[in-house]
């Protein structure tokens, strides 16, 4: 991808926080497992939040491709903290296109200063990958929702500051034309959230959100009743570039280190970058890296324009993951015992990227996607038993 001079600009900014800002404390706040909400701000105040949605709402106006390039940089510094501005952009868009202009004017310019946290509410304890299949329950009283039940694995579960839900409007059985998509506010009073004790990515807090007679006023509703899911669902070709282009970050960020090592550290008198059985490796993780950071811009580049994206964005999103978790667990090992320390990160990388081999879909799921482009829906009807 070759970036204008617009981006190369953000993408200098970007480069810059994240290897003066996040590089530094990237473990000690993995360790403190908080959130850091005056970082989040401070993204804010420069911009790399939300940059692609409109500058009426505080963004830069610019395109997904830039977006890409922001998540890219900051996750070298950062991997978890990069998954803020991912964030913002998907439900940004998403509260853009399907919510009434008060409410995106009520939460949209927040999210792009920083200010607030939206999480997304779709897995239950049920299953996610068949997210059609959602039940939390939902009966209309008046001008208001009624929620009942329980969404998991929500990210942001305790810290966002409102959340889009998922929620069943028509019968048990009416599949994804039964499901309505409504923003719900934190503080709304039946909620009530846990927090998980994960593998990686801790300061994003992922955990349980319970709801009990939850009331939500019907104007905070995404789109009409019971198309919340194929209108809202669309925005995930979105974010599943960006969490691909983050990867690639994170684990670029392992391959720098390791180059850099084999240059200084010497066995049987001499550098190990003189033995191909070192860098040869590395130069496999640098080809796929490279691959699979252009096929997510093209990707982005295509949906910019308005062409058909989907199945480019599938690929990335099994592939990114896996590649840099692959990368990454190669970078540690170049690194000898000293790979095996909490002391250097690419533990914490390789536990962090492996969540997003399961988060916003699993690979199985994305291959699903890719086959249903290339045959159509053949591909993915099951004869239950
Ligand atoms: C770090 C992280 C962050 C997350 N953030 C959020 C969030 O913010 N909001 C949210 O709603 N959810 C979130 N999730 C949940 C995530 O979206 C789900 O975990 C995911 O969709 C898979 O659902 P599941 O865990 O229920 O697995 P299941 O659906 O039970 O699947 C179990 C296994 O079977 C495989 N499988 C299932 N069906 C098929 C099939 N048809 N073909 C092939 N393989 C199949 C899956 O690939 C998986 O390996 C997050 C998860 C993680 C790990």
């Amino acid at each position: 991808m070759i970036l204008n001079e617009d981006q190369l600009a953000i993408r200098d900014l970007a480069r810059r926080f994240a290897r003066d800002r996040l590089a530094p404390d990237y473990q000690a706040r993995e360790a403190a497992g908080v959130m850091d909400r005056k970082l989040i701000r401070e993204m804010g105040d420069l911009g790399l939040l939300g940059a692609d949605l409109p500058e009426k709402f505080g963004g830069l106006g610019v395109p997904g491709v830039t977006a890409g390039v922001i998540a890219e940089e900051l996750a070298f510094g950062d991997f978890n903290i990069s998954a803020v501005p991912v964030g913002v952009s998907l439900l940004g868009a998403i509260l853009m296109g399907s919510a009434t202009p008060a409410i995106a004017e009520q939460w949209v310019p927040r999210m792009i200063s920083g200010e607030a946290l939206m999480g997304i509410c779709v897995t239950e304890p049920s299953g996610g990958s068949d997210a059609a299949n959602l039940k939390l329950r939902c009966r209309r009283a008046g001008e208001f929702y009624v929620l009942n039940g329980e969404k998991t694995s929500i990210t942001f579960a305790d810290s966002a500051d409102a959340f889009i839900v998922f929620a069943r409007t028509g019968s048990p059985d009416s599949g994804a034309a039964g499901i309505t998509a409504m923003i719900v506010s934190a503080d709304t009073p039946g909620i009530a959230r846990t927090r998980f004790d994960d593998v990686g990515s801790r300061i994003i807090g992922r955990g349980s959100v319970f709801f009990e007679d939850v009331r939500v006023p019907i104007e905070n509703r995404l789109g009409a009743e019971n198309q919340g899911f194929t209108h809202v669902m669309r925005g995930f070709d979105y974010s599943r570039a960006l969490i691909a282009l983050q990867c690639v970050g994170c684990a670029q960020a392992s391959l720098d280190e390791a180059w850099e090592y084999t240059t200084t550290r010497t066995t049987f008198g001499v550098p190990i970058a003189q033995y191909q059985g070192v860098t040869f490796p590395l130069v496999e993780g640098e080809s796929l890296l490279a691959a699979v950071r252009q096929l997510s811009y093209h990707a982005l580049a295509l949906r910019y324009a308005g062409q058909p994206h989907t199945a480019e964005v599938a690929m990335v999103k099994w592939l990114g993951p896996k590649t840099a978790f692959d990368v990454i667990h190669q970078c540690l090992l170049t690194f000898g015992h000293y790979g095996w320390s909490k002391d250097l990160p690419h533990q914490q990388r390789l536990r962090d990227v492996m969540g997003l081999e399961i988060g916003d879909g699993t690979a199985g799921i994305m291959k699903l996607i890719v086959a249903r482009e290339r045959v159509g829906r053949v591909a993915v009807q099951y004869t239950k038993r």
